[in-house]
């Protein structure tokens, strides 16, 4: 049988975060993406939006919750943000809604790290 010379188009292979989330359709070289690096996620999940986009691989997500106030019977509104990092795979822009989830802490207030956009 005459060997046949393939092109192997090699896709980057994202790895099984454990948690239900689509793999990135983009491979990265970023070593604190959860799929392609070596970060690892565990504990919680949160769904937020993105708020800002202005640091570097880090995005703001803002989550909003209802808390129970007993003394009038009624719910106000609550707003909590974490800073996330984001992996350049996702592509994550302003406004988009996301999930994130806990990691190592990769700095003074990112302990988060988004793993999929809505
Ligand atoms: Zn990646």
């Amino acid at each position: 049988m005459p060997a046949t010379k393939k092109k192997v188009v090699r896709k980057q292979k994202a790895r099984d975060l454990g948690v239900d989330v689509p793999e990135p359709e983009r491979g990265c070289k970023d070593p604190n993406c959860p799929f392609h690096g070596t970060l690892s996620v565990r504990g919680q999940m949160i769904e937020g939006t993105v708020r800002s986009t202005g640091m570097d691989r880090s995005v703001v997500v803002e989550r909003e919750y209802m808390h129970y106030l007993p003394k009038y019977e009624r719910y106000e509104k609550r707003r909590s943000r974490y800073s996330a990092h984001a992996p350049e795979c996702l592509g994550i822009s302003a406004g988009r809604q996301v999930t994130i989830m806990e990691c190592r802490p990769l700095s003074k207030t990112v302990s988060y790290v988004v793993v999929a956009v809505r």
